[in-house]
């Protein structure tokens, strides 16, 4: 690839303002980064290549480091807005961008500077060169300094994001040439389309994403989340993951009432094994509906109360569950008011007549 001449960068002929030209002059004293540049000879007449390059909305169409650019034209002194595709298609951003523009004329450069970002300041510079037979020479021209030129990582990324700028704009410099050479001219109609669903689509399901990992953490937060509470000595609640759980303990013997479901109804399990280490000796329903009660068979060896109506209530709601977890299924039946004793510790259950179920009991 032929040099670039550095006067096209060096020289100046437009009326730029006393504090551009000192930064152009500190950027193009500093050893902080060599320029990366690169130009491309192309059979399109000057005149024609400008006039297509000059509208900055149509760079996403032939240039592939663009995705999106604001401007309709280059107006000196004014700001341009863009976006960046990223340097490999599988890295999910675009990088948003805007700069001044600092140098312009006509079928010759255009220069912006880029100050937004701490710590960085870049010149970018588009330059042609008529060969005089109709022919143009198409440069890209960019060089930055700053705290991140100088930081290893950061300087990584913006070398190889230069980089990537430098070769995308020259190959679409020739994309434009074979379609001036195809087409006989060079319009927004003959640019190829660039389109934008698939962008809105990844956003849309990264939105959903996000919405349905709300939803799945305030789910959780509301009613999966076990958390304790001590009301007396050897007496716990459990809430969450299932029905509330309560564990009463006396000497050997641990009651539980109610049994929560799975994954709730296991890892209750695990924390009485881990915490409290002695077996659960009785377990009590209060009715039939499998967030109390599917974690009963977590329990071989205990005794399962509940009121006289829960088998049956199981087998008639829940038969096909219940006809494979059969251990699971309450054998101490309750019949009125029951007096139970766990250690020391009267445990009382009363039926209240038909009430959250038609078998229900309390404690
Ligand atoms: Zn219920």
């Amino acid at each position: 690839m032929p040099e670039q001449n550095p006067q096209v960068v060096l020289e100046n002929r437009t009326n730029q303002p006393e504090k551009d030209l000192a930064k152009k002059r500190a950027l193009l004293a500093s050893t902080e980064m060599v320029p990366i540049q690169g130009t491309v000879d192309v059979e399109v007449p000057t005149p024609v290549l400008w006039e297509a390059f000059t509208h900055a909305n149509w760079w996403p169409r032939w240039n592939k480091c663009f995705f999106w650019a604001h401007n309709r034209d280059l107006v000196l002194g004014k700001k341009l807005i863009w976006a960046f595709e990223p340097i490999r298609w599988w890295y999910l951003y675009k990088m948003f961008a805007i700069a001044n523009i600092v140098e312009l004329e006509k079928e010759k450069k255009v220069t912006w500077e880029v100050t937004a970002l701490p710590g960085f300041y870049a010149r970018h510079t588009y330059h042609m060169q008529d060969l005089g037979d109709g022919g143009t020479r198409f440069g890209s021209w960019e060089q930055a300094h700053g705290a991140q030129i100088r930081f290893p990582l950061t300087r990584k990324f913006w070398v190889a994001h230069f980089t990537f700028v430098k070769d995308r704009s020259l190959e679409g410099a020739r994309s434009l040439e074979s379609i001036y050479q195809r087409e006989g001219k060079i319009s927004k109609e003959k640019l190829p389309k660039r389109r934008y669903w698939l962008f809105w689509l990844t956003i849309l399901i990264l939105l959903l994403v996000l919405v349905a990992a709300g939803l799945a953490g305030w789910f959780y937060y509301s009613f999966l989340r076990p958390t304790e509470v001590s009301l007396a000595p050897g007496v716990e609640v459990v809430m969450g993951g299932g029905g509330n759980s309560l564990l009463v303990r006396d000497g050997q013997e641990l009651m539980l009432l109610d049994t929560k479901f799975p994954p709730g109804s296991d890892w209750l399990q695990k924390r009485i094994s881990k915490e409290i280490g002695a077996p659960v000796t009785i377990v009590v329903n209060t009715h039939y509906h499998y967030d109390h009660t599917q974690g009963n068979t977590n329990y071989p060896t205990a005794k399962i109360y509940a009121y006289k109506s829960v088998p049956e209530l199981m087998r008639t709601y829940d038969g096909e569950w219940w006809h494979g977890h059969q251990s699971g299924i309450p054998t101490e039946l309750v019949d009125g008011t029951k007096t139970i004793k766990v250690g020391a510790q009267d445990v009382v259950f009363t039926h209240p007549g038909p009430a959250h179920t038609h078998g229900d009991i309390y404690a």
